[in-house]
């Protein structure tokens, strides 16, 4: 297993680059960039917050703690239908600050266990979805920058992980037992699995549709009912 500096320093290589890669090459701003690469550099750590190894884990939990809330706090003022005020804002702030630090550390503490199915192909996914649902702008091409730099960032430790389970005694290759609980599809346990893909198949919906490319399956006929409401309305305002 590699040390949380290890998954550090590549994802913090792999962000510079990703940044840099997108905003020189595909034409994104160097502020998008930044960002993406940003992300890209924290997911790098991201599936180890399963893990109940002191400090790092907590950083990580401050850290997504502080990020999470600012690119969510737009999706949860439209979707709770909250005002968008100033104080409004800043205690919703602060709630998903304390809810993320401590209630969903808690939660991952408790629950989880190290290399399940946070280190996992279907994780990855769905890290990168949340970051696309998540991230505040109209533009497909930037949530997909966002949601992209997260996949390869969390990609990188899998990746990484595996790499460290592999062991060369001059030519003998050995594989540690750790081999092949990183980049996984299916973990051990039935009840992790299932959230895992229940989880995942949401997402994947919303995503698509999201993108425009699956249609809720309720077609509106704004043809019809209008005509016939105008007449009621109008007849009941006059
Ligand atoms: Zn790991």
């Amino acid at each position: 297993m590699a040390a949380f500096r290890e998954h550090v320093s590549v994802s913090g290589l792999l962000g510079l680059s990703y940044g840099l890669g997108t905003s020189l090459l595909l034409g994104f701003t160097p502020v998008q960039g930044a960002l993406a690469g940003w992300l890209t550099a924290v997911a790098g750590m991201l599936p180890d917050l399963d893990s109940d190894r002191g400090r790092p884990v907590r950083e990580l939990f401050g850290i997504l703690a502080a990020v999470a809330p600012l690119l969510l706090v737009g999706r949860v003022l439209a979707w709770t239908g909250m005002r968008n005020d100033t104080e409004t804002v800043m205690i919703l702030l602060v709630v998903m600050y304390l809810a993320i630090r401590y209630g969903l550390a808690w939660l991952v503490n408790t629950f989880s266990v190290h290399r399940g199915m946070f280190h996992s192909l279907p994780a990855m996914i769905i890290a990168a979805e949340v970051t696309y649902l998540g991230y505040p702008s109209e533009l497909t091409t930037v949530k997909l920058l966002m949601g992209g730099g997260v996949a390869v960032g969390f990609f990188s430790h899998l990746l990484l992980d595996e790499m460290y389970s592999v062991q060369l005694n001059g030519i003998r290759v050995r594989f540690k037992k750790s081999w092949g609980t990183a980049i996984k599809l299916v973990g051990e346990r039935m009840m992790p699995n299932v959230i895992t893909y229940a989880l995942l198949l949401t997402l994947t919906y919303a995503m698509l549709s999201d993108a425009g490319l699956i249609r809720p399956k309720t077609p509106q006929q704004p043809a019809a009912l209008p005509h016939a409401d105008a007449g009621g309305d109008t007849g009941v305002l006059r």
